[in-house]
């Protein structure tokens, strides 16, 4: 398969691209609408509608924000999402790409 960001041709099991290291497989094949475990502010319901729609955390939850304070239904709406959406499984603890890890610190 092609890397969305660079455009070269990659393994089709990879989860990074081995060119510009940007997370490819995981997000090709994540197109559920899940409650992911990283990065969730209460429980994900935000975040993984933003992963899912392609849409910017950011404004996912401004607008639900926004809906939940404007109309009341946005609390009611989040509650049956948190309910409905599955939470994203365990990861597998197979070590992905521990030179971009390191090079933060
Ligand atoms: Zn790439």
């Amino acid at each position: 398969m092609y890397c969305n960001y660079c455009g070269k041709v990659i393994q089709d099991d990879a989860n990074l691209c081995a060119y510009c290291g940007r997370r490819v497989g995981a997000v090709m094949a994540r197109k559920r609408l899940i409650r992911p475990r990283v990065g969730r502010k209460i429980a994900g319901v935000a975040l993984g509608m933003s992963e899912y729609f392609d849409l910017d955390i950011t404004v996912m939850r401004l607008v639900w924000l926004l809906v939940a304070i404007f109309t009341g239904v946005g609390f009611i709406a989040y509650l049956i999402a948190w309910i409905v959406m599955p939470e994203e499984p365990e990861p597998l603890p197979a070590p992905s790409h521990p030179a971009g890890v390191t090079a933060s610190q």
